[in-house]
């Protein structure tokens, strides 16, 4: 017999939690065809609210729910990565408490599986209910990433993705502190199938993902998956000094020829704004992969746990 690891992050769901979990069940009667078994995860990511209490009175009707409580929150990608370590399953499937993924794909995905694919993930082909300008940033996001990095990072791809245990060791593998896992997911490779399906908004409670929380998020994953920014400097750099070079030989000649005198400060001033601020942007850059270098040199745990059932 097989069996099927759902690993579940939580952050403040208390109404969630067990509406997940019948949601679940209703479309797990697959399971008992493909002669499967099921183990649910709910990591508690430092929830402030019910959480906890609320999954452990599901541990207590149903043994194949596990808990695992972390000390604070430590963020999805953290939680995520405790699900993956602590999942038995050959197959592992990652999802979101909210039902924003929806539970109805789990037979597709797994007949995918059966087919012969290591993963099949997940991406939303319409953003509704989402506010405009967060969807406008999001696509630039994902065509910037496109130019500048060599990882596959797919547009719209949500977290919900189906795996065989070969993947799952491939992502544990990847010990990295700043983790951006739909980078990781594509760095690792192996056949993915990508199902598409439209948005589904929340079914309870709120998102913990702001406007400047995913702008900082999308930081961390340019910086985790790109080394270009940091040849902008060198490409700047060369820019400047061609334009300098050029403005030097037409001054010397205007004076040769024409014998006017050079003028102007305020040529003068906006061109040391300019320069000056171009080289804070560089030094900010720098500064970015420096301070990812040196969390990553410091090797703290990716989490900690504070209670596990
Ligand atoms: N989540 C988490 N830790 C956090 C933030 C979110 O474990 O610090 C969980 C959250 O409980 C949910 C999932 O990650 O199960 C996705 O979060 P959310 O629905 O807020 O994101 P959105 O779907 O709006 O992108
Ligand atoms: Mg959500």
């Amino acid at each position: 017999m097989g069996l099927l690891s759902v690993v579940v992050p939580c952050y403040n769901e208390e109404e969630s939690v067990s509406l997940f979990y019948q949601e679940l069940l209703k479309n797990c009667s697959f399971l008992a065809e493909k002669n499967l078994e099921l183990e649910l995860l709910y990591i508690d990511d430092g929830s402030k609210d019910r959480t906890a209490e609320e999954v452990k009175k599901l541990c207590g009707k149903d043994k194949r729910v596990h808990l695992i409580s972390f000390s604070r929150n430590f963020g999805k990608e953290a939680a995520m990565y405790a699900g993956l370590e602590h999942a038995k399953g050959d197959y592992v499937v990652l999802m979101d408490v909210d039902l924003q993924d929806p539970p109805s794909l789990l037979p597709q995905m797994f007949a995918y599986i059966e087919e012969g694919y290591t993963s099949v993930a997940t991406r939303r082909v319409s953003r509704k209910g989402e506010p405009p300008i967060r969807s406008f940033f999001a696509r630039m996001f994902y065509r910037l990433m496109k130019k500048i990095s060599r990882t596959e990072i797919m547009d719209g791809a949500r977290d919900y993705r189906m795996m065989t245990r070969q993947m799952v060791d491939a992502i544990l593998s990847m010990q990295e502190y700043n983790r951006f896992t739909k980078g990781i997911f594509g760095w690792v490779g192996f056949e993915t199938k990508w199902l598409e399906y439209e948005n589904v908004e929340r079914a309870r409670g709120e998102t913990k993902w702001n406007f400047w929380r995913l702008l900082l998020y999308s930081l961390d994953g340019i910086t985790a998956f790109s080394t270009v920014p940091l040849m902008l400097a060198s490409f700047v750099g060369v820019f400047f000094c061609v334009i300098a070079f050029a403005m030097i030989i037409f001054i010397i000649v205007r004076k040769l020829i024409f014998g006017d005198p050079v003028s102007g400060w305020p040529s003068l001033v906006c061109i040391i704004l300019m320069t000056s601020g171009v080289q804070f942007f560089c030094t900010g850059i720098l500064g970015q992969y420096l301070a990812k270098a040196y969390m990553e040199v410091k090797r703290r745990p990716i989490y900690l746990i504070k209670e596990e059932l």
